[in-house]
């Protein structure tokens, strides 16, 4: 590609939907080629389900470090056009020629934002955070997340209306906010689509016999919050129902994956996923007691394996291979424990542990929304790409179950496929 081409640009243009890490890849990587790319994203903000973790594994670096290099690629590109707090809401035409529906719903907060925090501190109501999964609430004027990109502020829809709205735009020096915000429409042209809508974690609630009914019984995205120094206790891993230090805990490995009652795949990350949170425990509590209750683990690839082999290494860490029958709670202690059948001795065997994780699965986030545009699904809700026809491509966790590092191969994969619609018309 000559100077004066990237300069030009190419001809054509791409829609991504989603903007978790796979559609920021394919974004980018479409861009960086010349083309021009415009990046839908249902939130307030870019990043998706990475955003929420604590570190990445296997190197336990944070993920704000990666996201951050991306979120300055596209702040430079002036050929990606993102919008957040956005969904397709039509899509007519075929491959090379696409029109495109995007509605954008009211954020209530204009550029002019500063995020000075002070219509936060006029507003009294508080609505539950999403972000940490309802672990605790954030003021009905709030910024998502502390690195959140884009960085402004959010008014929630559940206070417009009320006086707490009011007194926002009271305190707002800047006039950024406008409560009149209406939905709009932005209708776009492109040549092919890449479908980047991730996912979202299994209903733990669906589990009858796993005690997530009991406080002290948590997933393990919550676990990620738990331990994230921006999360609901600033990053200390303490029992919910009292906020007490821990010294012993059991993770819940398939909890509703691997079961046709639930979730008949694997989901490839949580073996790893519970893996990682062991070493924030061990990181706040040298002596604690971890139990991890498995049906096999799968740690994929040279560099997984010797992560495994790595926790391994620690004494307190026991592995025990059993599929967990129940989970029950002490209504005294609100001690938690778990039974098992040691698949290797065939021995019953329980712990009782102060708190345990059920490492829940990655569900598609399109399964059961139906998307536009004639997208076509596999059985478990996984968008299918239908490399015959062209044009619209799944990638990341929309298409299948995938950790971070395979998500950007796949999305750069996919946008090279959704270059060659446009060059090939
Ligand atoms: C507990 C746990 C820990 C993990 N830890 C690690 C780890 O340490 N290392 C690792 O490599 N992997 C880890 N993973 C896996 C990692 O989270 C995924 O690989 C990654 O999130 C995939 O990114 P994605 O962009 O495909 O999906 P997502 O992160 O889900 O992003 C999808 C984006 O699309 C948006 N979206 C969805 N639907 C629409 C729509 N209709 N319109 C517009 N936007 C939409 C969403 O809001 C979201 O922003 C972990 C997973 C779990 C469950
Ligand atoms: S909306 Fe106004 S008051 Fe609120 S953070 Fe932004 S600039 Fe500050
Ligand atoms: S990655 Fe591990 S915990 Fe997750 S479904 Fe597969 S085997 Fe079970």
């Amino acid at each position: 590609m000559t100077e004066e081409q990237t300069a030009e640009g190419k001809k054509g243009s791409i829609l991504v939907v989603g903007g978790g890490i796979s559609g920021l890849t394919a974004t980018l990587e479409a861009a960086e080629m010349g083309y021009e790319a415009f990046l839908v994203e249902q939130n307030p903000y870019l990043g998706g389900r990475v955003a929420q973790l604590r570190y990445y594994f296997p190197k336990l670096c944070p993920p704000t470090c990666g996201l951050e290099i991306n979120f300055k690629r596209i702040k430079d590109n002036p050929r990606v056009s993102f919008y957040t707090m956005a969904e397709v809401e039509n899509i007519s035409g075929g491959p090379g020629n696409y029109d495109v529906t995007v509605k954008l719903n009211p954020r209530y907060v204009n550029e002019k934002c500063t995020c000075c925090g002070e219509c936060e501190k006029a507003c009294n109501a508080e609505v539950p955070n999403e972000f940490n999964f309802e672990m605790d609430s954030t003021k009905g004027a709030y910024l998502p997340h502390e690195m959140a990109f884009p960085m402004r502020y959010v008014i929630s829809p559940k206070i417009i209306g009320t006086d707490d709205a009011k007194r926002c735009v009271e305190a707002c020096k800047y006039d950024a906010i406008d409560l009149d915000m209406q939905p709009q429409t932005v209708n776009l042209k492109v040549g092919a689509v890449i479908w980047a809508t991730g996912w979202k974690p299994y209903d733990a609630s669906k589990i009858d016999n796993l005690g997530f009914e009991y406080s002290n019984v948590i997933t393990n995205m919550m676990m990620e919050r738990l331990a994230a120094p921006n999360g609901p206790t600033d990053g200390k891993v303490v029992r919910p129902s009292d906020n007490q230090e821990i010294s012993s805990i059991a993770f819940v490995q398939c909890a509703g994956s691997r079961d046709e009652n639930h979730l008949p795949y694997c989901s490839y990350i949580c073996c790893m996923a519970s893996l990682k949170q062991a070493t924030y425990v061990r990181e706040l509590y040298p002596e604690a007691k971890i139990y991890i209750f498995y049906i096999d683990v799968r740690a994929p690839g040279q560099r997984y394996e010797k992560f495994y082999r790595k926790i391994k290494e620690d004494e307190n860490i026991f592995l025990i291979k059993g599929k967990v029958a129940e989970v029950t709670e002490d209504p005294s202690s609100r001690n938690i424990t778990v039974v098992a059948e040691n698949a290797v001795t065939g021995e019953k065997v329980q712990e009782t542990v102060d708190m345990a994780v059920l490492a829940t699965g990655m569900v598609p986030s399109a399964a059961g929304n139906k998307l536009p545009g004639g997208v076509k699904f596999d059985p478990d809700g996984f968008v299918v790409t239908d490399l015959a026809e062209g044009g619209m491509f799944a990638t990341g966790v929309a298409a299948k179950p995938l950790d971070v590092t395979s998500s950007n191969q796949h999305a750069t994969g996919m946008a090279l496929k959704a270059i060659q619609t446009l060059v090939s018309r």
